[in-house]
Formats: C-alpha cells, structure tokens, sequence
C-alpha cells in the first residue's frame, strides 16, 4: 500500500486536473453543507417531525455532499491511461460518510456542555470517517495503472480530516446560535465546504500512480474518469436531498400552521384563528356561539375519548346545519362559534342555530349511548358600527347572563339586558393571564438629581389581554383587589421583580434597587412575608435590592398591625416607601409611627409646579418635613423640565420620578436606556 508492489523499473504517471470540475466539486461541498447546517436548525426549532429526523436529513445532505464531492473531484483528475470503478464499492463509500457525519451532527447537537476533549473525540471519529470513505472511495478506482500512497501525506490528509473536523465541530457548536443569521450560515458552509475539499485534494497529492516500464502506453492521451454515469447519479442526488430537504421544511410548517390555527379534535379553525378572523366581521357580519353544558358530566361518567365523541358528534351537527357562506370554529373545549360577513347571511344564521337547537333538544348518538346535550346559543348581529370584538363580547354577556339556562335556546343580544361585565371578565381571565404569559412587568427608573444616578426602579404591571388589548393597571387592579386573586398576581410580581434583579445583578445592569406596589389588604398579611422571603431565597438576591411601595389607606385602618408589619419586613432588609402621599387624609406625623423609610410624594402636589407660588411652596414645605423625619423623598409624576429644575434647585433635592425622566419601559428598552447615559 505505501510502496510499489513491482519493485522493477516503474513509471510514475502525472495527473492532471480539470479546474471546471474542481469548482463545481467545491460548490458541490458547500451546498451540501449549507443543507446539512439548514436541516439541522430545523432541528432547534419545536417541530411536529422528530428530532432525530432532522439529524438524519442533516448527515445524509452532509454524508452525501462529501461523497459526491469526493467523486466529482475524482472525475476532475485525468491520467494517461483509462480509468474506471467499482460500482459496490462506490456506492458502499457513501456509508461512512453519513454515519460519521451523523455521530458529528448527534456531538454538536448535545445540551449537556463540550470540553475539548470530547470534542477532539469526535473530531476524530468524523475525520477518520472522511478519510475511510475518501480511501474506500480510492479503491473503487479501476484502472490499467498501480498506486501506493506516500505515507507522510497519507498520515498528513488524515491529521488534516480530524483537525478540519474538530474546526468544523468547534465552530459549528458555538456559532449555532448565530446560524440565523443568513451571511454567518453561508461563511461556515462555505469554510466547511472548503475544508472538506481540501481534504480531499490533500489525500490525492498523497497517492502515486505508476505503471511498469515495460507496459506501453497506447497513446500519451489524459484519460478522464469514466465517470458520466457517476456524475449523473451524484447531481441527481443531491438534487433530491435538496428537493426532499426543501420539501420536508414546508411539510414541517404545514402541520405546524395545521397544529396552530386548527382543533385536532374536530378539525375546525381554533380560538387562535377565530381571534383573527374576528378583526374582518366588520359593520355586516354575525357571530354566534354554541356552548354545550355540562361536558365535564360526560366526562367524569364515561371518559375523555366520550368527551371527545360527544363534542365530534355535536361538530357534525353544527356542520350539516350552518349556512353555507359561514365559517364554524372550536374556540374552546365546550364552545363552537358560527361567524358569517353579510348582513344578509344574518337571517340564515338565525334559522340555523334554530336548526340546531331543536336538533339537539332530542338525544344524540355518542358512541353506544343516547344523550341529551345540554346547549346555549347566544347570537348577535352587527348594528351598523360594532365590530368583531364587540359581537364577541355580547354574547359573551348572554353566557354569562344570570337569567340564561342551558335549554337549547337561542338568545339574541339585547343591550339592555346583556350588559358584558367587564369587571367579571377580568376577574375570570386572570388566572389564564398569569398561565398564558399575558402579564408582564415595565420598569420606570426614579434617579437622584444630585449625583445624576439611577436610585431605583418602580416595576408596574401590564396586562395584554386578548380580547381588550392592553388594560391599564390602574383599572384592573381595584377590580382584582375586591377577590383574593389580587394575592397571586403580586406574587407572581415579586418572584418576576427577583428573577429580574438577580438577572441585571449578573449582567452588571446599576438598577438600584426594585420596588414592587403592595395592594391595602395584602400588606399586613403573613403569606406576603412568607412569599417575599421565598422569592429572596429562591433567585438568591439580596433584600437590600427591593422596596416595598404601600399606601397609607393599607395601613391607616389598623396602624398597630402596620406597625409590626413593616418593622418584620425592615428586619427582612427590606425598604419601604409610603405611595401617593398626601392623597389620604392623614397626618405625616401619624404615620410616622410606621417605620418606613421612604415617602413618595403623589403628583397632584407637583402639577402645579413652578407656575403656581403657593404649589411650590406647598410641595417646599412637605419635602423640608420629610427631610427632617429622616425619610428618603421621592417626586412622582415629573413631567417637565421647568418642574425637574424647580425640584433640582431645592436644597434637599429629593429623588425624581416621572415621563421627564422616563416612562415605564420594557425590560431591553430599560437596560438600554441606563447604558445610554
Ligand atoms: P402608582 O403606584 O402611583 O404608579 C405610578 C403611575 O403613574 C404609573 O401608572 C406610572 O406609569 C404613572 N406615571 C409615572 N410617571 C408619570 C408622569 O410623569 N405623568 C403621568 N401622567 N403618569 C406618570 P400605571 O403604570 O398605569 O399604574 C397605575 C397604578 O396601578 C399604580 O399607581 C399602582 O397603584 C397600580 N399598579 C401598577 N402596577 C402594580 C402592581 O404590580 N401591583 C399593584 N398592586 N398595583 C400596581
Ligand atoms: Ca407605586
Ligand atoms: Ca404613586
């Protein structure tokens, strides 16, 4: 193998490339390994296809790609005698090549961390892979002349497969994050493409071919490869992995735009798609929707799969019997919504849901039982201005009405009777507000005129809600605060507040320090210390970083317990601020008998400012005295210039808060906003 086999006087033979088919053997390689890095994201994303079929599309375009590229660059390669191969044994090459690549791709994929020697590892494997296929490929070479490699550049291409490898590996396990991005991708497919050409003219410059003196040469005419064939089934290849690969992505959004928008169960567009459409039933259009009662019933008697049948059953229905222009949806487990466009159509939704109750009012057919379906219809057409949304909450309000039953009727909307309560929807939505993400936090810094820094952040809520867009804490909080519902959204803001913290901790963001609003009933209650210091614990921050903000109203009725409150907290390490002060009635030499630390004064008492004299030096007056109780002082609502300068110009310069400063912002446009100053 390293050395002639005929020791007697031998030629050795030069070859010759066709630089043409050099290129295309490194576009080849570049292509493929842009598919393979492409089907291995899709890898990264939630898809309906299992991972391990996006890592076996990725090692076959990447196995494949380094096989044909091997062939194809076989082909560029001319000697003075004839050449052909093996077939088996060409095709029996491309193994190796994809279940290296396949080991490689399973390495570079892994969550759990690489160190380098793993990764020399695999390298190694993958490298070694390459070269058993670049060599078996070697031996499928049929020809008139001998071989033998020189052993330095054998050993040489081999080292250059795994240190190519171990590059390739290396850069493609870290840089993965930035594979979206299309120039990044297509730099690395086309240095992994160049690697493994590379290699592959590294392992030819290692062979020698030679024949014996004696043998005449017929004519001194370069002989290609034969290898039309060869080269025909490899572009035809590849071509198929790029048309199966291409396929499967789209494949893959297909079921996944089928997963999001439509309901397994009945195949009806879901609430996803009803929230959409919702925005085109303008000033024509009607809306109803059918709830079926009592599924819960079924389902404890018979079963889910029941539960299933039953509602499958009632979709048929619905579907034999709505009017042909109108679209059915399943927009929750127990509600189906009929929406038709024109105003014309309206009449016809009205007999149809007429249809169906009556339908329904004798049993159905579920499997082997005979059931009565429990059922709703509450219906309302558009009057000219209403939209979508509206007609949603309408019948919304006949659902919700006291007066309906579930006796297969159908309720039209009547304005005077189905006022929508807004207040029982919000206290309805919230618990599938925190579950669904719809809350979040913005942050609005207060800083210290004097030293120009950031003193702190006031984390507020927002609520995105899906049917009312976003709703302004000030609205439903008092309505939250009337449930014990109001408990759980403020923890769920304080563990928000120190999962926060300790991320800007970590990312070396100067916040201050975080203070979180407290509603009245909350604050003297033992589950609130018992959660803060969970939430302390949990995200391990400490509690010099948080404030709590609580009203005088909260502590005014029972100032004892206040007392002993607050003091528990102060132990906790925790400040404490009193909010909107000066809109209760009062004194401040009252409540400083709490021990807080902190006044924030409302921004009633700064409206005025500077215009207004007396203002002023009301606004003068309360900051002096607040000074001289020792108690940090902050001005809330700043909203102009000529305010900050009369606030900044006071001797005690409290601490400023409001839009002059900045609104609440979003976490990102926060930590933007304190590295841009
Ligand atoms: P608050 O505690 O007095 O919060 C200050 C409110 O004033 C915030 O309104 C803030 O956006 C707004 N604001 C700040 N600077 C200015 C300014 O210069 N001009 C004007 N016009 N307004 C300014 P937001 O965020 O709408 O909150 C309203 C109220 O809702 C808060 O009043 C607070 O009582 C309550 N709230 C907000 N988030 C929470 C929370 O997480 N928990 C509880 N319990 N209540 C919260
Ligand atoms: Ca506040
Ligand atoms: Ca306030």
């Amino acid at each position: 193998m390293f050395s002639p086999s005929r020791s007697t006087n031998i030629i050795v033979l030069h070859g010759e490339y066709s630089v043409p088919i050099i290129i295309l053997s490194i576009v080849i390689a570049c292509c493929a390994s842009y598919t393979a890095i492409s089907m291995n994201q899709r890898m990264k994303h939630n898809s309906f296809f299992h991972k391990r079929f996006w890592l076996i599309l990725s090692s076959l375009s990447m196995g494949l790609g380094i096989w044909s590229m091997h062939f194809i660059g076989m082909s560029a390669f001319m000697l003075p005698i004839s050449m052909g191969h093996d077939v088996l044994l060409t095709i029996i090459s491309a193994l190796p090549a994809v279940f290296f690549s396949y080991i490689a791709f399973s390495f570079a994929n892994r969550t759990v961390a690489k160190t380098r020697l793993s990764t020399l590892i695999a390298a190694t494997v993958m490298g070694l892979g390459i070269s058993s296929m670049h060599y078996i490929g070697m031996a499928a070479m049929k020809m008139e002349a001998d071989y033998f490699y020189k052993p330095g550049l054998f050993l040489a291409s081999i080292a250059i497969a795994i240190i190519v490898s171990f590059a390739a590996l290396f850069v493609f396990s870290t840089l993965q994050k930035y594979m979206e991005n299309y120039l990044i991708k297509m730099v690395t497919s086309v240095l992994m493409g160049l690697s493994i050409t590379s290699m592959h003219y590294i392992g030819m410059s290692a062979v020698v071919f030679y024949v014996e003196e004696r043998f005449l040469m017929s004519s001194h005419h370069m002989h290609k490869m034969d290898m039309t064939l060869l080269i025909t089934a490899v572009t035809v290849g590849i071509l198929l992995i790029l048309v199966i690969s291409g396929l499967t992505s789209i494949l893959d959004r297909y079921v996944d735009h089928r997963i999001s928008y439509f309901d397994l169960l009945t195949l009806f567009p879901n609430k996803r798609k009803f929230e959409q459409d919702l925005h085109h039933i303008d000033d024509s259009g009607s809306l109803a929707i059918i709830h079926i009662h009592n599924l819960e019933k079924w389902i404890s008697l018979h079963g889910y799969a029941f539960g299933d049948e039953l509602i499958k059953a009632v979709g048929k229905v619905i579907q034999d019997l709505k009017p042909i222009s109108s679209k059915v949806y399943r927009i929750e487990e127990n509600r189906f919504a009929v929406t038709v466009v024109r105003e014309q159509e309206s009449e016809n939704l009205r007999t149809s849901m007429d249809n169906i109750a009556t339908l329904l009012k004798k049993p159905i057919t579920v499997g082997h039982h005979q059931i009565l379906v429990e059922m709703v219809c509450a219906l309302s057409h558009s009057n000219g201005d209403s939209k979508g949304k509206e007609l949603f909450l309408n019948n919304m309000g006949i659902l919700q009405h006291s007066s309906t039953s579930y006796s297969h009727e159908v309720i039209e909307y009547d304005a005077t009777q189905h006022t929508y309560s807004f207040e029982a929807q919000i206290v309805q939505d919230i618990s599938k507000a925190i579950a669904n993400n719809e809350l979040f936090l913005v942050y609005q810094p207060k800083i210290c005129p004097r030293s120009q820094k950031v003193y702190g952040v006031e984390a507020l809520l927002r609520w995105n809600h899906p049917n009312h867009g976003m709703i302004s804490p000030g609205r439903f909080i008092p309505i939250l605060e009337k449930t014990e519902q109001i408990y759980d959204v403020t923890d769920w803001v304080i563990g928000e507040v120190c999962n926060q913290g300790a991320l800007w901790l970590k990312e070396n963001v100067s916040f201050g320090q975080i203070s979180i609003n407290i509603p009245g009933s909350y604050v003297t209650s033992s589950r609130l210390l018992n959660r803060i210091k969970h939430y302390l614990s949990l995200f391990k921050i400490d509690s010099k970083y948080l404030e709590l903000e609580i009203t005088e109203t909260s502590v005014i009725h029972n100032i004892e317990n206040a007392i002993i409150t607050v003091n528990e907290f102060r132990k906790l390490g925790l400040s404490v601020a009193l909010d909107d002060f000066g809109t209760g009635l009062s004194s401040l030499s009252y409540l400083k008998r709490i021990p807080i630390t902190t006044i924030k004064i409302d921004k009633s008492f700064v409206d005025g400012v500077p215009q207004s004299e007396k203002d002023s030096s009301v606004l003068k007056a309360i900051v002096t005295l607040c000074n001289s109780l020792k108690l940090t002082v902050v001005i809330e609502g700043v909203e102009s210039k000529e305010q900050f300068e009369f606030i900044s110009s006071m001797d005690e310069r409290p601490i400023i808060q409001g839009y002059y400063i900045a609104k609440p912002l979003q976490e990102r446009e926060f930590v933007a906003w304190i590295q841009d100053r």
